[in-house]
């Protein structure tokens, strides 16, 4: 592998300003680390986020970017996702919890991310990622993906799923949901027709608006988008004892409402951050399916620019940049 002593890489510098272009000092990989050339880099919501100053920033300036496909000095082809490091020994990561581990680091926030030719990473917390899906199809799998699939296993046997904001977790967590013999029901922003037919081609048998109901009650409802207001409306389209999952790290206030739309047993959660069990528990499904990703490549120059577009939803799937 040849090395470099300096690398392109894209930063935050200040939150609610355009990442730029700089070059840096090769990373150094210390104890436990790999050094990794990337290939590819998913762009995830929580990368707008952290822009916008939705999430705090708790390192500055920050590599953003946590859906790294690389390689090792070794050759092997690994996956880093928004885990980046766990104490190992809190309460909840001595329960099998560790993505509520207290001291966690993540990629691409607490550590530098992917927006770069190069990166280090903890190699405990790489995933190994299977054959057969190219580089810039598997970036995706590895947040949007393997989040969204810890949300669907909070949905348990619901036959009749309600994914609310269809973007990057949603494309890939219809198909996983079809697969599993699950009927989609895929809400989008109001008149957004373009993506409504986009959900139906990978199987949902309903899309419409976030402002309507569904043609039946549905059993579980994923809230992928980062609207508060689609929690009462995703509870007034659920069943009694049905849940509400909300996906994302950021959700704007969620408007009061009447005690009613819960009563009947009805549930709503969150869902934070991922265990590595998670990842590979999802990698080997996605690779049995498959899952089939579609994304749109930017130029690592280029990400602001995705970043963007992705809050505009000029998209379909996801973002992906290549160094
Ligand atoms: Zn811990
Ligand atoms: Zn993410």
């Amino acid at each position: 592998m040849q090395h470099h002593s300096h690398m392109r890489a894209m930063v935050l510098e200040h939150q609610r300003q355009p990442l730029k272009p700089v070059t840096l000092p090769d990373p150094q990989p210390g104890p436990g680390q790999l050094l990794l050339k990337v290939h590819a880099c998913g762009v995830c919501r929580t990368d707008l986020h952290l822009r916008d100053a939705e999430i705090p920033a708790t390192k500055l300036p920050v590599v953003p970017g946590h859906q790294i496909v690389a390689t090792t000095e070794d050759g092997r082809r690994v996956g880093v996702p928004w885990l980046g490091w766990t104490d190992g020994d809190c309460k909840y990561c001595a329960s099998g919890r560790e993505n509520l581990c207290v001291q966690a680091r993540f990629t691409g926030r607490d550590i530098d991310g992917g927006y770069a030719e190069w990166t280090v990473a903890d190699e405990r917390y790489c995933l190994p990622l299977p054959e057969g899906l190219s580089d810039q199809d598997a970036a995706p799998l590895l947040c949007g993906g393997l989040i969204g699939y810890r949300a669907l296993r909070f949905t348990g046997d619901a036959a009749r799923l309600g994914l609310y904001g269809f973007g990057s977790a949603a494309h890939m967590i219809c198909q996983v949901a079809v697969f599993q013999g699950r009927e989609v029901f895929a809400f989008t922003r109001p008149g957004d027709e373009r993506t409504q037919a986009f959900a139906r081609s990978l199987g949902a048998s309903w899309a419409g608006g976030s402002d309507e109901l569904p043609p039946e009650q549905l059993d579980a409802a994923i809230i992928f988008a980062s609207a508060g207001e689609l929690v009462p409306q995703a509870l007034k389209a659920l069943e009694p004892d049905g849940v509400v999952v909300c996906a994302g790290i950021y959700m704007s206030d969620i408007p009061s409402f009447p005690y009613e739309l819960l009563y009947g047993e009805r549930k709503i959660r969150s869902v934070a951050n991922l265990t590595r069990a998670d990842g590979n528990e999802f990698l080997a499904i996605a690779a049995q399916i498959p899952v089939k990703t579609t994304v749109t490549v930017y130029e690592l120059e280029r990400a602001e620019a995705a970043l963007a577009d992705l809050r505009t939803g000029r998209f379909e799937g996801t973002a992906v940049i290549v160094p």
